[in-house]
């Protein structure tokens, strides 16, 4: 693939973070940008690394009306050698051209795809963080960009990927979560988009988010779409439970976002010996089980924070404290070994890293 480099000068160039620890996600954004468009008939064209910038719309683009518009969510790691990892970013590509197809967009050769990802970290390999947890926030973005007002699948695309340095998520120690049951709103159904990782979903999910800030928890509890009755995910999350000796997730039956760290823990754990199973959990079970102590964590998987253990959770204006509120040995187990691996401390047995030839 031919990609275009064009420099930032230095009147372009962003001002560093002075302070990594400080880092607020999603407020910094590095030198440069990966851009190209693609039409009908010609295909991806015009690959670009450029000075990051704005991006100019036709108010008829159609995603501003249509939200024909997807993303992935993926992190640079520096070693303590200075080498740089990614971590399963084959999965990333994989999922983002799933994606695409559910929403009749176009895909991205994955070999091309690493070929565009990694011709941008070196652009701007000085903006991945020194410090361990913290790490270079990747977001890879495709919008529907054809002038046009009327429902069908756009015939021009822009895909382009910024990336921004975040600092440690636990700066203040690995703390649980507490979370709020909906039963009123539901962020997907099967045969829907849950599982496709687009915008809509996340302009579903907003409501909720603060119904749930205004009773004072930090994430929502989401249940099945027909029935709200079966666990489905945690805020932008993938949840598991440890119910006795077994570690349980809900299986992915078409609303769940197939999680890259989903499927880290589930490998992980079998691997471990840990008994694993994917299959529906009632929310009645659920509460249940935590006042009887039959289970004894529960944590969200996720790039963003890796593993976030869930202190305490509200259904029907019943707060239900897991064990003591404090985090468990698997959850905390999990979090340092994925890590570990992607700092390139820990054995990789699984082939999950790839390092960036800067
Ligand atoms: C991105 C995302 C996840 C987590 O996926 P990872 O690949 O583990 O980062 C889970 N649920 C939702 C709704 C998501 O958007």
């Amino acid at each position: 693939m031919d990609i275009r480099i064009e420099t930032a000068s230095s009147a372009q160039r962003r001002t560093k973070p002075a302070d990594e620890s400080k880092l607020v996600f999603g407020n910094t954004f590095s030198d440069h940008m990966f851009r190209m468009d693609y039409r009908d008939q010609q295909g991806w064209t015009e690959a670009k690394v450029v000075p990051f910038q704005n991006i100019s719309l036709d108010p008829a683009a159609m995603v501003l009306h249509y939200g024909q518009g997807i993303f992935e969510g993926m992190k640079a790691y520096r070693r303590r050698d200075g080498k740089i990892n990614l971590f399963r970013p084959r999965q990333n590509f994989e999922r983002m051209n799933r994606s695409a197809q559910r929403l009749c967009m176009p895909t991205i050769d994955v070999d091309e795809h690493f070929d565009i990802l990694e011709t941008l970290l070196r652009a701007d390999h000085e903006w991945i963080p020194q410090s361990r947890g913290s790490s270079l926030y990747i977001r890879p973005t495709m919008i529907a960009s054809e002038a046009h007002i009327g429902v069908r699948p756009a015939k021009e695309y822009i895909y382009y990927i910024i990336t921004g340095p975040v600092g440690a998520y636990y700066a203040e120690g690995f703390n649980p979560v507490s979370i709020y049951v909906s039963d009123e709103f539901v962020r997907a159904v099967r045969g829907g988009v849950g599982e496709a990782k687009t915008m809509g979903n996340y302009a579903a999910s907003l409501l909720a988010a603060e119904v749930a800030k205004k009773k004072g928890f930090t994430q929502v509890l989401w249940l099945d779409g027909v029935e709200r009755r079966y666990i489905e995910e945690v805020g932008t999350m993938n949840i598991f439970f440890r119910i006795e000796d077994t570690l349980v997730t809900p299986p992915l039956t078409g609303s769940i976002l197939p999680g890259i760290t989903r499927d880290t823990v589930l490998t992980l754990a079998k691997h471990w010996g840990v008994k694993v199973e994917e299959r529906m959990i009632d929310i009645q079970e659920c509460v249940a089980g935590i006042e009887t102590g039959k289970i004894t964590e529960v944590f969200g998987s996720g790039t963003a924070a890796v593993i976030s253990p869930v202190g305490s959770i509200c259904y029907k204006d019943k707060t239900y404290t897991v064990r003591d509120g404090s985090v468990g040995e698997l959850a905390r187990r999990l979090n340092d070994e994925i890590v570990g691996i992607q700092y390139g401390e820990k054995e990789d047995v699984f082939g999950w890293v790839h390092e960036v030839k800067i």
